[in-house]
């Protein structure tokens, strides 16, 4: 079934470029220039997926966003929302449980980058097991080692919650605030920089096991994802 995608931008040669983007890449596209527009068309047929500028004419995209994540209908509550914003310093807020985005890129962005977010937020509600993933990465319940394809490879327990949280929804920015949370349970202060260096410890074994580059990227400025 081909996915249902809602474009909201109010600037016309954006929103025809990721319209001509995304249809290339076999999406059906419906564009959208207000916010206000975009909210009546969202509660009369839920698209898969919205994309959604942040400055918008009617409604702005952070308050649309709030109305999706807060509708009575369930088909609208579940909406995939891709926030596009010129302003890294603003993404922890969007993707926080207040606002509630799935994923976000930034302005000016290049439509293959869009694309391919589109995709792998997709691909994260069409998984059947989120805890699988496509070169085969897994915990091992009850012990510190991770699965990779036909290896096993042992963790420290701080890489092991760290993986944790990120295959809970791969596709996923978590911020290292996040990651922080997940691997210290004992609210001990640390800084950036020690959970930078956990996931790059993590990111080598990962990927000496997979003998290709691990599926974790580092998301400027913010923290990192599993890809799917
Ligand atoms: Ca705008």
């Amino acid at each position: 079934m081909t996915a249902r995608i809602l474009v909201v931008e109010d600037e016309a040669r954006i929103a025809t470029v990721l319209r001509d983007y995304l249809t290339a890449a076999g999406y059906e596209v419906e564009l959208a220039e207000r916010g206000d527009h975009a909210w009546d068309r969202i509660r009369e047929a839920a698209p898969d997926l919205v994309l959604l500028d942040l400055m918008l004419p009617g409604l702005d995209g952070i308050e649309l966003c709030r109305r999706i994540r807060n509708a009575d209908d369930a088909g609208v509550r579940g909406v995939l929302v891709i926030m596009v914003t010129a302003r890294v310093d603003e993404v922890d807020r969007l993707l926080g449980l207040e606002i509630g985005a799935d994923d976000y890129v930034c302005k000016p962005f290049s439509p293959r980058e869009v694309v391919a977010r589109v995709r792998s937020q997709l691909r994260r509600i069409a998984r059947l097991q989120p805890a699988a993933t496509d070169v085969g990465i897994e915990l091992i319940e009850g012990a510190m080692r991770a699965r990779v394809g036909a290896c096993e490879v042992d963790l420290t327990p701080v890489e092991a919650r760290i993986l944790e949280r990120l295959l809970e929804q791969p596709g996923r920015v978590y911020s290292r605030q996040q990651l922080m949370d997940a691997a210290y349970t004992d609210h001990r202060v640390v800084s950036d920089r020690t959970i930078d260096t956990h996931v790059k410890n993590l990111r080598r074994k990962l990927s000496d096991a997979l003998s290709a580059d691990a599926p974790i990227t580092s998301v400027y400025g913010v923290g990192y994802r599993f890809e799917v």
